[in-house]
């Protein structure tokens, strides 16, 4: 029963099937995501999905690096940030 409910769960919420590293569903402020990567599929976009939008587009143009890595952030920080 038990399996059955994980494996509802599993089809059913975004959650589990989302490929970026820092999902809007992901509740915990000090997951990291680095310039570049993928941004949560999740509509309506929230303020921080489309700022995360923003810099990978400027990633693009070889903005938010750092010595030629990407840029880091928490999401906390993310929240915060005014880009
Ligand atoms: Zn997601």
């Amino acid at each position: 029963m038990l399996a059955l409910l994980i494996y509802k769960n599993m089809k059913t919420k975004h959650w589990y099937n989302c490929s970026s590293p820092l999902c809007t569903e992901d509740k915990s402020p000090k997951t990291l995501w680095y310039a570049g990567e993928e941004v949560c599929g999740c509509r309506p976009l929230t303020d921080l999905q489309k700022r995360q939008l923003r810099i990978n587009k400027g990633y693009l143009k070889g903005r938010f690096q750092v010595k030629g890595e990407p840029r880091v952030w928490t999401q906390e920080e993310l929240s915060k940030s005014r880009l």
